[in-house]
């Protein structure tokens, strides 16, 4: 199996592979997301959520490998999806 390696645009960190929960909305595919905590993206997107829908949540920049396109993956807190990564 080939690791393929995908670098995060907004931070530069190496993406980590993820496996979605089989009962999310991801409905268990393997995407690569970007972990890090101090992600520029990621850190705006808890003023954004809680600007735009008083919500305490945020998001990490997050790429689906077959075809690349990327889409921000929601979480709740900084520890929230971390047990699916898989790499
Ligand atoms: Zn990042």
């Amino acid at each position: 199996m080939d690791e393929q390696e995908f670098i995060c645009p907004h931070c530069g960190e190496r993406m980590r592979k993820w496996q979605a929960p089989d009962d999310s909305v991801w409905g268990g595919e393997t995407r690569y997301v970007c972990f890090y905590d101090e992600c520029p993206y990621y850190v705006r997107g808890w003023a954004w959520m809680d600007e735009h829908y008083g919500s305490r949540s945020s998001y990490r920049h997050s790429i689906n490998p077959n075809n690349g396109s990327s889409a921000p993956l929601p979480v709740a807190s900084a520890d929230h999806l971390k047990p699916g990564i898989v790499d």
